[in-house]
């Protein structure tokens, strides 16, 4: 999007504020599935705690996408948006019994990453088929926040745990359709992704009543200059190859699934900020702005480098800022960052802010959570509004005791 378009869209509508642009979504979404078109069956299950707004999901649904969900009032969003329940599937972490039995009965396919849990399940419910959740034991990224797959993650049954699966499996005579794995969020290197895959495949020799292997995801996009991204199309290629063969050697067509959130929505999100205030110290020239951690804490949560760009002044000389939010802790959003010369009143862009931006967003400092809009055609459309005083004491009450 061009720097005018989104200074317009925030005098419309507001700062700060999140805009995505739909566009961006289906040219990611069409990435993915020609680097697999060779698939006969593929099957793209958007990882919706990435972004959440029910358009967004409307938007996915009608570009032919699933769902991929990890609560039941994420279903129940993806439910209201449209999704049929054979769209959507549930791969929950640490959730009770009762939470996965409702959305079984929902008709939406469940993904158990705990042996216990498969026990207990395949015992009362033998009839209901579940996909399985395998830890590979490979180390996807560098950041330990993001890689879920390394020997100690609380995610996923253990590759060396399979015999112990295969007798539950036969004990409780339960239909296991579908193996999984998520190694984390940062595939730097293919070579480790398929090698991950390798252990996939070697898993699911082992299981004869399978429909899909979900590969889940892990792709990389670039945050800054210079970033590695997951080269899809090449994944594509050698995956797919791979893929084929194993078809054959398992002597059925089996769907090829994924669950991308940040590949199909990072870098389709801007979020809009105004400069309230310019503090030069000794030593730094502080830009501070009208949000905070409230509402994006990806550089503080995971040290995520979002590109900042002063769409007030596009052309203006560079020059180095401390960007921090108005919260009454620290929240630095970038330390001596180059960025075009800043006055007040200015509005700054964040880039790549559509995955895990507004879906963590909070009321910390009791501030408002931002609107959301939605670029299509040329036009802002308004996808959720800015919260209200109303929204803050909603659910409240105020006893004297
Ligand atoms: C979060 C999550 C994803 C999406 O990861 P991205 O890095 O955003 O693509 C996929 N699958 C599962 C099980 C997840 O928990």
């Amino acid at each position: 999007m061009q720097p005018t378009e989104l200074e317009q869209l925030a005098r419309e509508f507001g700062n700060p504020l999140y805009v995505y642009d739909a566009e961006k979504i289906e040219f990611q979404y069409n990435r993915l599935t020609n680097a697999f078109a060779k698939v006969e069956k593929l099957r793209i299950n958007y990882a919706m705690k990435a972004l959440s707004n029910i358009s967004i999901l409307k938007l996915l649904k009608n570009l032919g996408s699933g769902l991929d969900t990890v609560s039941i009032q994420e279903v129940q969003l993806g439910l209201h948006a449209g999704f049929t329940p054979d769209k959507i599937i549930f791969t929950p972490n640490g959730v009770s019994f009762e939470e996965i039995e409702e959305v079984a009965q929902l008709g939406v396919q469940i993904n158990i990453d705990n042996l216990s849990v498969l026990e207990h399940f395949g015992t009362k419910h033998p009839k209901v088929p579940v996909c399985i959740r395998i830890n590979p034991h490979v180390m996807a990224g560098g950041n330990e926040n993001i890689s879920v797959g390394h020997i100690d993650s609380k995610f996923g049954i253990s590759i060396y745990q399979i015999p112990h699966i295969l007798r539950i499996v036969e004990n409780t005579k339960m239909h296991i359709n579908g193996i999984h794995m998520h190694t984390g969020s940062d595939i730097l290197d293919i070579e480790v992704f398929l090698y991950a895959a390798e252990i996939l495949f070697d898993a699911a020799k082992q299981f004869k009543d399978l429909d899909f292997l979900d590969f889940g995801s892990g792709f990389k996009v670039p945050y800054k200059k210079g970033d590695i991204e997951t080269n899809i199309e090449e994944l594509g290629k050698k995956l797919t190859k791979r893929f084929l063969a194993f078809e054959k050697e398992y002597g059925r067509e089996l769907t090829l699934a994924f669950e991308p959130g940040k590949f199909l929505v990072s870098e389709a999100g801007y979020f809009l900020a105004k400069v309230n205030v310019i503090k030069q110290t000794t030593s730094t020239v502080f830009a501070g702005i009208d949000t905070g951690f409230n509402h994006l804490i990806r550089p503080m949560f995971y040290g995520s480098q979002h590109t900042i760009e002063n769409i007030s002044n596009p052309k203006g000389k560079e020059r180095f800022y401390t960007v921090v939010g108005y919260i009454c802790e620290t929240d630095t959003f970038a330390s001596n960052r180059r960025i075009t010369e800043i006055h007040e009143g200015d509005t700054l862009c964040f880039r790549n802010a559509g995955a895990y931006c507004f879906s963590m967003a909070s009321n910390y400092n009791s501030r408002f959570k931002p609107a959301e809009v939605l670029w299509k055609n040329g036009k802002g459309h308004l996808i959720r509004e800015r919260e209200t005083f109303e929204d803050l004491l909603q659910n409240q009450i105020m006893v004297e005791v």
